[in-house]
């Protein structure tokens, strides 16, 4: 196999668990959340815009360094049967005892991690603590917005069940890349939400029933594109990569009919809402008040972090050795 070869037959095995949304996305999305933020709120988050920015990657980062962080991106509602969404129990403890941990662990956790962080972000804001704040704001607007990709709720997220391996990152990297320039990203105000629970489920069954319709426009394109015309070359960086040619991501795109677009609108909206209701439910504490920046210790806490995330790729998940 000559270079390119090799770099692409990597490209299709790389596991693409490992940068959920791609980072681009991500980091917009907790952006654009900040802006869904009432009046008392939007003060204290706009002067932390960049941290929330910059650390909204941070939980694909520690995925291979933090021991139980890889199951928390996902759900793959589909092995659990047909409707298990509506039917799963809400309550952790709850799927523990029904499900036993292994299940749990090997098939994701997405719902109970954010509607856990919902609660440690309320307890944050009740004892009026800055860094825990906005390190749990930061990693829950991430684990939101992985609840809101499609193939993050299905067994077969690569498509490597059906013979359409790449199609995760193209999903959920490159067409965002590509084309949300034009994408409209005004939700308006966040609204409260009566039962945080129930919404991250909600979630979950919109991204579980629209895994049909992602993996169905890749196959019956494919169809119509010759391999030379469904792949390209593209530099990244240094490196040559094997990736979805321009032409066939705006087609598939086109397909998709804005569900892209939509799926990132639903996912800031919902991040700034987890924000907002957090807020209230502790008490809307004055932010105005607290130090308006995270402390230094708290900044060097995560240099080390940072220092310890793996240059490399993360190694595969139980359960998603793809
Ligand atoms: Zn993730």
């Amino acid at each position: 196999m000559n270079r390119i070869g090799a770099i692409a037959f990597l490209f299709l095995l790389l596991p693409s668990r490992s940068q959920a949304w791609g980072f681009f996305s991500h980091r917009l999305i907790n952006r654009l959340a900040v802006y869904t933020l009432p009046r008392e709120m939007i003060g204290f988050y706009k002067a932390n815009i960049d941290y929330l920015t910059d650390n909204a990657t941070r939980p694909d980062s520690r995925r291979t360094v933090v021991p139980g962080e890889a199951p928390r991106h996902f759900l793959d509602v589909d092995v659990y049967g047909d409707s298990a969404v509506y039917k799963l129990p809400r309550s952790y403890a709850d799927a523990v005892a029904q499900l036993g941990e292994d299940s749990l662990l090997r098939h994701g956790i997405v719902p109970w991690q954010v509607a856990r962080m919902k609660g440690q972000l309320t307890e944050a804001f009740r004892t009026h603590e800055t860094d825990r704040i906005l390190h749990i704001s930061a990693d829950l607007g991430h684990y939101i917005a992985d609840a809101c990709v499609p193939l993050h709720a299905t067994h077969n997220y690569n498509g490597q069940l059906t013979g359409q391996r790449g199609i995760h990152a193209l999903w959920e990297s490159r067409l965002p890349e590509l084309l949300s320039s034009s994408y409209d990203f005004f939700t308006g105000p966040a609204p409260y939400l009566d039962r945080p629970t129930d919404v991250i489920w909600a979630a979950v069954g919109r991204s579980a029933a629209a895994t049909d319709s992602v993996l169905r426009f890749e196959r019956e394109l494919t169809l119509k594109f010759p391999e030379d015309r469904k792949y390209g070359f593209e530099q990244r960086g240094n490196q040559t990569v094997r990736a979805y040619s321009r032409d066939f991501a705006r087609e598939y795109h086109q397909r998709l009919n804005g569900q892209v677009e939509r799926q990132m609108r639903l996912a800031l909206r919902l991040v700034g809402a987890f924000w907002y209701t957090a807020w209230v439910d502790a008490g809307q504490p004055d932010l105005d008040k607290l130090p308006r920046q995270v402390s230094a210790a708290e900044q060097l806490r995560l240099a080390r972090e940072a220092a310890q995330a793996p240059q490399t790729s993360p190694a595969a998940v139980p359960g998603h050795e793809d």
